[in-house]
Formats: structure tokens, C-alpha cells, sequence
């Protein structure tokens, strides 16, 4: 898992409880928990705002996301009483600031994605990553929930859900929490879902030529 922590300061391995009956009093994340609403087909994007009051962050996304998922991570902004953040993707050109730009500061300058995120209220309005060996380069990753717009892609899957122990939750309660997510078809994996593992990892491979370019 080194090139993991590396990417995204995250972490590693466990196996999986098996599914058990009913989980559904568990909270997963607000956007999840009466059930994944379903993506609009031909959804054109919307405007993310922040929890501010008066002189709200705004950003554009003027499309569609991908990849979106629940996250257990301890980096990503989370709703309040939620361990889980919910995390999409979509291409970096596609978002622009709009309005009171001036609130946002780079959480952390060093970490790969660099989450600029609103200095009041402390929303994350999207992540960017500079470095253009990294992976992902040219994605953003944005928290759809700050639209009022609906009809974007569903999540799809749950990501780093071990780490969530990080932030404090009992281990005793992750056998529910894997169950819970299960139900609601969100497969929990404790570092990203297959396919996005198997794209980091050929990006990888082409760089130190263990597979051709
Ligand atoms: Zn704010
Ligand atoms: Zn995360």
C-alpha cells in the first residue's frame, strides 16, 4: 500500500464481514441514508455552494461527475455527524469559481489533492491535483450535495472504508457499518474500488515501463 499513501495520505487492508440481515438504522451519509437517489440521464452539472450565511463560495461545474463514493478517508470534507464524506469526480476544466473566491485557502499545499476549501465555514469546494505524473492529474474532485441541482451520478461504491476507525469509530461497529453499506449497493473496499485501483496502478506500470506506454 505504499504508492496509496503516497496518492492520497490514505490507508490499507481488511477483509470483509460477511453481509448480515437488516443494518438499515446505521448512518452511512445523509445523501445515502433514505437510499441512493439514481443519476439523471443528460445531466448538465450545477452550482456548488458553501455553508456560509452571507457572501457564499460558489463554483461552477458545468458537467457531469464520475466515480462518485462514499469515503471514509480523514481527509475529505464531511457534513457534520457523518464519517463518511460522499466524493465525485469531474474533468478540472469543467469547474470554475464563481463567486467570493477570495474565502478559499489550500487545506494542505503538500498533500497531492489539494483541497481549497472555504475559510468560514470550512466546506471543501473542490480538490485539485497539480502534479501532472499524478494518476488522476486533471480530475477535480468535488462533493455534489453542495448543489441544489439533482440528478447527479450516483455513488457507486465505498472507498477506504477501514479508515474510518481513524476518525474514532469502534472497530466492533464496522462488521454493521460494511453491512449497512452493502444494502444500499455501495460495495465497501478499504482503498478505492477496483477499476480505479487497476488505472492507478497501470498509470504506474507505463511509467517505469513495466508496461509499454
Ligand atoms: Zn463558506
Ligand atoms: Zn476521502
Amino acid at each position: 500500500m505504499g504508492i496509496l499513501s503516497k496518492l492520497f495520505g490514505g490507508d490499507s487492508s481488511s477483509t470483509a464481514s460477511p453481509a448480515a440481515p437488516r443494518y438499515a438504522h446505521i448512518k452511512i451519509h445523509p445523501q445515502v441514508d433514505g437510499g441512493v437517489k439514481p443519476t439523471s440521464p443528460g445531466f448538465q452539472g450545477g452550482t456548488l455552494t458553501c455553508k456560509c450565511r452571507t457572501n457564499p463560495v460558489k463554483v461552477q461545474v458545468s458537467g457531469q461527475t464520475a466515480h462518485n463514493h462514499v469515503c471514509g478517508c480523514t481527509k475529505c470534507w464531511k457534513p457534520s455527524g457523518s464519517v463518511f464524506s460522499q466524493i465525485a469526480v469531474v474533468g478540472r476544466d469543467k469547474v470554475r469559481v464563481t463567486e467570493n473566491g477570495d474565502k478559499l485557502d489550500i487545506v494542505d499545499p503538500n498533500a497531492a489533492i489539494q483541497r481549497h476549501a472555504c475559510r468560514e465555514c470550512g466546506v471543501h469546494m473542490y480538490g485539485r491535483i497539480e502534479n501532472t505524473g499524478h494518476p488522476f492529474h486533471g480530475l477535480d474532485f468535488v462533493h455534489t450535495e453542495l448543489s441544489s441541482e439533482r440528478g447527479w451520478a450516483a455513488p457507486e461504491f465505498a472507498a477506504f472504508v477501514s479508515s474510518i476507525i481513524e476518525s474514532g469509530v469502534e472497530p466492533s461497529r464496522m462488521e454493521g457499518i460494511r453491512g449497512r453499506l452493502r444494502e444500499l449497493g455501495l460495495e465497501p473496499y478499504d482503498c478505492l474500488s477496483p477499476p480505479l485501483m487497476d488505472a492507478i496502478a497501470t498509470h504506474v506500470a507505463k511509467q517505469s515501463g513495466a508496461l509499454k506506454a
